[in-house]
């Protein structure tokens, strides 16, 4: 098994978020217990906790509890409505922020991310600085602190986000991870609920070292085709992708004629200079594509769009030249241009494993 820092995934995750921006709005509310959710009515109140404050939980008050419970729990806790617009508005400006450090990056939920970190990360130190660093910012910015929990997946990542909570750090090296999973509690791992815990148990299977060790055979039996990640996760073994949802789905860039024309080597000095600058983004993105389109605009403002798609992925500047000079060739001769563009899409972020493999050929 690979024991490098080659993945570095952070799990982030802002400590009772709603509960720590109504406070850090409102700075007399630090330290007091903090139950957001729907109005308690002295009691008679029949919505939910959503969210409580440390403090609120040290009254065995937690999240998705009955509000009335709550406030028999806690009388004295201070009660505040869900506040959706301005939990919205500072998990956008944390988000900004975190999304700027990584190389990739997955937003699981209003307070809840995951950065690939791969590329800045190599070791113990390097994890500890940039996890600091992150949460220095969000606590500057915001107010507010959050847990990170630094592993080579992103399963893993969010149990050690979660190990130290408020404002944990926990970093789990690449050598540590069956150590660490070992003595966890199955129900730690996402995904294995109450049933499945309970199923395991009577099978004798209660912590994550007992499910890495246990016969696949008979955890197939029980539990299907989910015993494979499941035993593969107890094992450290976590190999689940990033999805970043606001990905960038293209790059084009466009050049409206001073005069329309239909100047052939105009048209083409135009379109060569689009290719350029769509190109030299790209490389700055790091990105690779397969599809590259053009549109072509005329002067009666008719509007063309032609792709032409790779069997390859590249990022090569000469293949998006010939591409958009072949698409060119049915719209010359046919009128006055007002207008053209290019653009290249099916982009996929080059990873530094694609660039290892370039350097060895
Ligand atoms: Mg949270």
């Amino acid at each position: 098994m690979i024991h490098s820092w080659n993945n570095v995934i952070f799990h982030i995750d802002m400590d009772s978020f709603f509960a720590s921006v109504e406070s850090s709005k409102r700075p007399e509310l630090k330290g007091l217990p903090l139950v957001i959710g729907s109005d308690p009515k002295s009691g008679s109140g029949r919505g939910v906790v959503s969210t409580c404050s440390y403090e609120a939980r040290r009254f065995g008050i937690h999240s998705a509890m009955p509000i009335s419970k709550a406030y028999r729990l806690c009388p004295d806790a201070v009660f505040l409505p869900v506040n959706s617009k301005l939990y919205k508005e500072v998990s956008d400006r944390i988000m900004r922020i975190l999304r700027s450090y990584a190389d990739r990056f997955e937003q699981v939920s209003i307070d809840e991310a995951y950065l690939d970190m791969s590329s800045k990360v190599c070791d113990h130190t390097t994890a500890t600085k940039f996890a600091t660093q992150i949460k220095n910012k969000v606590v500057e910015t915001e107010g507010i602190t959050c847990s990170v929990g630094v592993a080579p997946g992103k399963t893993v990542a969010k149990i050690a986000s979660d190990h130290d909570k408020p404002n944990g750090l926990t970093i789990v090296q690449p050598t540590e991870v069956k150590q660490f999973l070992a003595p966890l509690p199955v129900a730690k791992i996402p995904g294995i609920g109450k049933k499945t815990e309970q199923i395991l148990k009577q099978m004798q299977i209660k912590d994550i070292g007992e499910l890495a060790d246990a016969d696949i055979q008979i955890l197939m039996n029980k539990f299907g085709k989910h015993a494979i990640s499941m035993k593969s996760i107890a094992n450290g073994i976590d190999v689940r992708e990033l999805k970043d949802k606001t990905e960038v789905k293209s790059i084009s860039k466009e050049d409206t004629f001073d005069f329309d024309t239909n100047d052939v080597d105009k048209i083409d000095s135009v379109l060569m200079s689009l290719c350029e600058d769509v190109h030299r983004t790209m490389l700055r993105k790091q990105f690779l594509f397969r599809t590259v389109t053009i549109k072509v605009r005329f002067k009666d403002f008719t509007t063309y769009t032609r792709a032409s798609t790779l069997p390859f992925t590249t990022n090569d500047l000469e293949t998006i030249k010939k591409c958009s000079r072949d698409l060119m060739q049915e719209f010359i001769d046919k009128d006055e241009f007002r207008l053209i563009g290019v653009g290249i899409t099916k982009l996929e972020k080059i990873d530094r494993k694609q660039t290892l493999i370039t350097d060895f050929i």
